[in-house]
């Protein structure tokens, strides 16, 4: 039987945390979220009808600070998977340094198959069984897949009229006049994209002679795709749940973007203003997406995209992991033999979770900062973790991933020891 979400994280922080030599008492911390509400959200359908669906909200760990992490709506959604998000988001809170630990959130719907006032009711209905598992200094949610800015400011809303105050702070990716932070809804895509940036520069290539596919164009693969076609990037293939479309002589973005948006579906179309046109193009299948021969893949959907059965396949040179754990561990030698180069999602998609933390300073501090602030401290947070990853990887020999988690096990253990450990008690050490 495959290893659920949850073990293949778990057993991924066991063999990087062996590997740094963290205390056994920080890994064993590691091992054991903190709490977990589960639950059942009864909601009254437009047609009448009362329908149930699974919610639930895990605070991982917070060592660092308060949980921090997102809130998806999507079917496949379970306990199992909702806890190993919270523990990425711990480790990813960790690598960039911000002052939280992690937490994560989900119901179980498809939120496409629901009407605006349903999925309001939804919303409103997790923020009231939650309201006192959340809070500014508790638990901060904000967006993940299937979610944004609105439904944040409808979970905004309905906590505010439990706790009777304005409490901005409660929750992050919300609509910028209740409170949002300029740049937060494209910050995991330029978030990645400078990992990009600081990539090409290490492996000294152009951005001009790089072919990207991305897998998932949700809110994070439409930015990245847009600012890798604007620094030269060629996107030969991208796809959405549905499926695919590649041309070797790759895409505008911007069009499928604007399509997109209109229709729904990924479709090869150039527009000029209003008018779409079809270009020359393939149909391709997500598997087939993944298996393309280029520089640079991305998946930017769901977790467990590559796994053991399609890793042999893969053939490009590095993986972007712009969606939450879209590797498996399991995949991992594979891919590593292979020569190919992951970098880690911890890294790679954290520029959301960092514009969140801005978005909270700023919430806090009453004094909404402009665009070019946030987007320039945006850059010089992702670089120097992504420098500090980098460097720790070729003083370690070993791959991002690990460094990335060896960096996050060392704030997390110098926090712990901070309050004693075994070693402290034991020997005063
Ligand atoms: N859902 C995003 C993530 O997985 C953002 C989390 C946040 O902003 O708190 O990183």
């Amino acid at each position: 039987m495959s290893k659920s979400t949850y073990q293949d994280a778990l057993s991924r922080l066991e063999s990087t945390a062996a590997a740094a030599g963290t205390s056994p008492e920080v890994v064993e911390s590691l091992r054991h979220p903190k709490s977990i509400l589960s639950t059942t959200l009864s909601v009254r359908m437009d047609d009448g009808r009362m329908r149930y669906f699974p919610a639930y909200r895990c605070h991982y760990n917070n060592i660092l600070g308060p949980s921090k992490g997102g809130i998806r709506f999507h079917p496949a959604v379970d306990q199992d998977e909702v806890t190993a998000l919270a523990l990425w988001m711990t480790i990813k809170c960790a690598v960039l340094g911000l002052p939280y630990g992690g937490g994560k959130g989900g119901v179980q719907v498809d939120p496409k198959r629901l009407t605006p006032m349903e999925l309001e009711r939804l919303s409103r209905h997790y923020m009231r069984s939650m309201a006192d598992f959340i809070g500014p200094e508790l638990d901060i949610p904000a967006p993940d897949v299937n979610t944004n800015a609105r439904i944040m400011g409808w979970m905004l809303s309905e906590y505010e009229v439990i706790h009777k105050r304005r409490t901005p702070a409660v929750i992050t990716g919300k609509p910028i006049c209740l409170g949002g932070s300029e740049g937060r809804e494209e910050a995991t895509g330029r978030g990645a994209f400078h990992c990009v940036e600081a990539l090409l520069k290490r492996i000294g290539r152009n951005a001009s002679e790089m072919t990207v596919a991305i897998q998932g164009f949700g809110n994070a693969g439409q930015h990245i795709a847009q600012l890798l076609q604007d620094v030269g990037c060629t996107i030969v293939a991208i796809s959405d749940s549905r499926g695919g479309i590649y041309s070797s002589s790759g895409f505008d973005t911007y069009s499928i973007a604007r399509e997109k948006e209109r229709s729904r579906i990924v479709r090869g179309v150039y527009c000029d203003k209003s008018v779409c046109e079809a270009v020359p193009h393939e149909q391709i299948s997500n598997e087939e997406l993944l298996a393309l021969d280029v520089d640079l893949l991305i998946p930017a959907a769901l977790d467990g995209v590559i796994h053991r059965g399609n890793a042999d396949s893969v053939r490009a040179d590095y993986i972007l992991e712009v969606a939450n754990g879209p590797v498996r561990a399991d995949a991992e030698d594979i891919l590593m033999n292979k020569g190919v180069v992951i970098v880690p999602d911890v890294l790679v998609n954290a520029g959301g979770v960092t514009v969140s933390y801005f978005e909270w300073v700023q919430n806090r501090q009453g004094y909404p900062w402009d665009l070019s602030t946030v987007r320039s401290r945006l850059e010089s947070h992702m670089i120097t973790a992504f420098d500090e990853v980098w460097n720790e990887a070729e003083q370690r020999r070993c791959t991002l991933r690990d460094a990335a988690y060896a960096l996050a096990l060392r704030r997390i253990e110098l926090s712990m020891k901070s309050l004693g450990t075994q070693e402290y008690f034991q020997n005063g050490e």
